[in-house]
């Protein structure tokens, strides 16, 4: 079997992957660095990034955004600031603007500015890209580490392992980085999808597409554990979203680990304000008035000066006030419909899988990894970056800003 000798692998070619590639060639000198992938080509996931428009970073990188690990988090975050990402950015030639919410982009809008930058960097810097190579095997024997692929040893002094989690399988990640960290000892915290729609048990075939600008709260047990506020995305499944995607990772760890943030709980649900800006008292007065007005139409309409009518109708049914006329109804029938605007019921039965979710909770932690370097505690010059650590970011380039940080962090400590 063919052996490569190198100074320095990077197992994966993702945004962790090509920044460490970048960091560790910048130290350890031209043509000393390789990134190994399984895909035909780097990338992939990154390209899918922003509905393709690649949300970098944003102008409120901070550890507040980021769930999982806190000392590897601070550690990494206090690091690598949003200036330090424009740094990096601006040193490969890529011009980058933010929105009103202070999300980055690319100022070409296009996903494929940034990978093309970072692949552009490793060529420049005779970083080797050698793909359709699946990692099955890592050993250390005499101080350096032997990657094993079907067809092609690898002999390195430094290995950097970014080979991500299980979000989103098509796009390569599959989580056979945590399990080959695994076999070498170093332990995964429970892993589970994050940042994507939520299925409940409720379901309002009607509401398909139906889109309403709203808050969502996650209860549990009766108690409000988070709410978000944006645009609430309607399926005959349940929920989605960028708000709902910000509640999923507590549903998935409810489902996963029966608790949220630690604390054990019973029963979760989702209550859904899709009119935020009015009171229950002004919600009232608002329905009073249009039942006068249009005392002969039935209470499926009654919202309909308000809400999408679709969400109107569901709403009606909700309170079991479908096909009533708007003069029968009574003071309690108000306060039932004004209540299910601002308190539509839903309850998760499960968030979604794997295959959908944007990034996972959970990872290596700590326990396993110096937070400082990013060097495993256990094998000197192996390093975690990227998602494979237990850090997952909010929705609004949270994500890739900390990968593209880890990566070149746990390069700095070559
Ligand atoms: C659809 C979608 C949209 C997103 N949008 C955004 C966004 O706009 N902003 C944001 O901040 N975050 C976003 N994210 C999250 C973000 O993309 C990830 O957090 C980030 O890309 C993780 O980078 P990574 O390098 O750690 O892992 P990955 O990008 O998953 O890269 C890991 C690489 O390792 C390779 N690999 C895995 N196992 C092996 C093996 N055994 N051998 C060889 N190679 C292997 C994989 O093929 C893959 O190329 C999005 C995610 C998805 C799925």
């Amino acid at each position: 079997m063919e052996i490569k000798k190198v100074r320095a692998a990077v197992l994966g070619g993702g945004a962790a992957g090509h920044a460490a590639a970048i960091g560790f060639s910048r130290r350890l000198g031209s043509g000393s660095t390789v990134i190994i992938e399984k895909q035909e080509r780097t990338g992939r996931k990154l390209l899918a990034t922003g509905n393709g428009r690649c949300n970098i970073s944003n102008e409120n990188v901070s550890p507040e955004h980021y769930h999982g690990d806190k000392n590897i988090i601070g550690s990494v975050i206090s690091r690598f600031s949003v200036s330090d990402l424009k740094d990096f950015f601006a040193g490969l030639g890529v011009l980058l603007r933010s929105d009103r919410e202070g999300r980055l982009y690319p100022y070409s809008n296009q996903a494929s500015t940034i990978l093309d930058a970072l692949r552009s960097e490793c060529r420049r810097r005779n970083v080797e890209e050698i793909c359709g190579f699946s990692a099955v095997s890592i050993k250390k024997e005499n101080g350096r580490f032997t990657i094993s692929s079907d067809g092609l040893v690898i002999s390195s002094e430094y290995l950097v392992i970014a080979a991500g989690s299980k979000a989103s399988p098509s796009l390569g990640s599959d989580g056979s980085g945590a399990k080959l960290l695994e076999d070498m000892g170093i332990r995964s915290t429970p892993v589970f999808p994050s940042l994507c729609p939520i299925t409940a048990k409720e379901k309002y075939t009607a509401l398909k597409g139906v889109r309403a600008a709203g808050t969502v709260t996650l209860l549990a047990d009766g108690k409000k554990i988070l709410s978000r506020e944006g645009e609430i995305q309607f399926s005959e499944h349940g929920l989605s979203g960028i708000c709902v995607f910000e509640l999923s990772r507590y549903v998935s760890e409810f489902f996963f680990c029966g608790s949220i943030n630690g604390t054990k709980y019973r029963e979760i649900s989702i209550a859904a304000d899709v009119l935020k800006d009015y009171s229950f008292r002004d919600v009232c007065a608002y329905l009073e008035g249009i039942k006068k007005l249009r005392s002969s139409e039935n209470a499926d309409t009654i919202f309909s000066g308000a809400l999408n009518s679709k969400l109107a109708s569901v709403i009606a049914g909700y309170c079991g006030l479908s096909g009533k006329k708007c003069s029968s109804l009574t003071p309690h029938n108000i306060k039932q419909l004004a209540s299910a605007s601002k308190k539509l019921i839903f309850t998760p039965i499960r968030s979604d899988d794997f295959r959908t979710a944007q990034v996972c909770a959970g990872g290596i932690g700590s326990e396993y990894i110096d937070p400082c370097s990013l060097m495993s505690r256990k094998y000197k010059n192996l390093f975690v970056c990227g998602e494979l650590l237990d850090a997952d970011g909010d929705c609004g380039g949270f994500n890739l800003h900390f990968a593209i940080g880890s990566g070149l962090l746990a390069a700095e400590n070559a």
